[in-house]
């Protein structure tokens, strides 16, 4: 199997089945609802680690709650503890909706504290990382290759934040003194402050896998400076850290990134509540995770468009056509879903589409459908009529029924119900 990794900028062949392949995909940053852009690397990441199972691999994937961060300071002045607890509740909840599954370990930031000062400790005296006024910095002029994941050179990078405290502009904070209005804080030798965010996700990950790990995942806007960073801190105390980086393209809305500051925001409990599960996995699953995604009504009604066709074969009756080895194929090529969607669209044998839909989380399609009660009852009493040769009252029968949205089809088992 092949997956195409940013540091190389090729695609890379995973060793053979079974592995491990031991994945650490980026979470969000709990401070509100999660965004329905969350929902891609979380997706992604489930369904990787289902189909490196279906391969025969020892496949474990790991997704971290970033809970000390600026923007939940900022958000929650005074109670940011509060917000944090509460929205990573929303965030599992909101997962767990899509019908998914969990990854093997969610690990918090709040939890790790003491790992990451540890981490630092070995950065500063391995002379990569300097204490100034209670911060610790990483210093970039330390490790000549820095920049090697985002290909640029360090006097063309935009620094994070500017501060009279480092040494040099791009240097970039492992622990935070306590500033005014900061509810919560702790203990270093440095003195009271907090972890900064990349150096949550390199501890993170180390403590989940150790020093190297097959897979490391996020969004594309993560490359820089986050994955940069937790890299170059990982690569200073000589571990090899992730193999392959695997950044998925951004959820657009009319051809622009979906943020909450422009607006255009929606949330993956919006989405779920508003379309169903179903359709926000189809729509994620027709694009390659690589690329951006158009993630709006037009889109969404395609998907459920999509998902309609797949069911009416469910309705059909199974014939022996489908093509296991085609749909490997595409996706032990760099995980090409939309390719794997366009194969399953050929198939017609029912337990095969089931097998694959399995994979995605949405065998729900192969579910009958479920007519009300009352349909049924005419249908029962539309096949006692033409059990009686009343062909007159069986077709007016099947009027009322299709009158009310439903199609009465004759099997051999009586009838079935299925939605016009
Ligand atoms: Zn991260």
């Amino acid at each position: 199997m092949k997956l195409y990794s940013t540091l190389s900028r090729q695609l890379e062949e995973l060793p053979p089945p079974p592995g491990p392949i031991r994945m650490y995909f980026c979470g969000p940053t709990v401070y509100q609802r999660a965004h329905i852009g969350n929902a891609r690397p979380f997706a992604l990441g489930m369904w990787l680690r289902a189909w490196l199972r279906q391969r025969g691999y020892d496949a474990t994937l790991v997704h971290n709650i970033t809970d000390i961060n600026d923007k939940i300071y900022d958000a929650a002045p005074g109670a940011s503890a509060e917000l944090a607890a509460q929205a990573t509740q929303w965030y599992l909840e909101d997962t767990a909706d899509l019908g998914l599954g969990m990854p093997d370990g969610l690990p918090k930031a709040t939890d790790s504290v003491l790992s990451i000062v540890g981490f630092i400790e070995k950065l500063v005296d391995a002379g990569r990382a300097y204490e100034a006024g209670g911060d610790v910095y990483f210093s970039v002029m330390t490790d000549p290759g820095y920049g090697r994941l985002s290909r640029q050179k360090v006097e063309n990078m935009e620094p994070e934040e500017a501060s009279a405290l480092k040494r040099a502009p791009q240097d970039f904070a492992l622990w935070k003194a306590t500033k005014p209005g900061e509810d919560t804080a702790w203990d270093s030798p440095w003195g009271k402050g907090r972890p900064g965010w990349h150096i949550e996700c390199s501890v993170m990950a180390e403590d989940a896998f150790g020093p190297v790990f097959e897979i490391h995942g996020g969004g594309l806007d993560l490359v820089f400076p986050h994955h940069e960073n937790e890299l170059a801190q990982s690569l200073a105390l000589g571990h090899d850290f992730a193999r392959i980086w695997m950044h998925n393209g951004l959820l657009m809305r009319g051809g622009e990134k979906m943020s909450k500051s422009l607006g255009n925001d929606m949330t993956i409990r919006g989405v779920v509540d508003a379309w169903g599960r179903e359709v926000a996995l189809m729509l994620l699953l027709s694009g390659q995770w690589r690329k951006p995604l158009d993630f709006n009504e037009a889109t969404l009604e395609q998907a459920r468009a999509q998902l309609e066709t797949f069911r009416n074969v469910f309705r059909s009756p199974s014939e022996p056509v489908g093509d296991w080895a085609a749909f490997e194929a595409a996706l032990d090529d760099d995980f090409n879903t939309p390719e794997a969607l366009a194969i399953l669209h050929g198939w017609r044998d029912h337990d095969l589409l089931r097998r694959a839909f399995a994979v995605f989380g949405l065998e729900s399609i192969a579910d009958p459908d479920e007519a009300p009660p009352e349909l049924v009852a005419l249908a029962g009493q539309r096949q006692q009529a033409r059990a009686a040769k009343d062909f007159a009252e069986a077709d007016r029968l099947r009027d009322e029924i299709e009158a009310a949205g439903w199609r009465v089809r004759d099997v051999d088992a009586g009838f079935q119900l299925v939605p016009k």
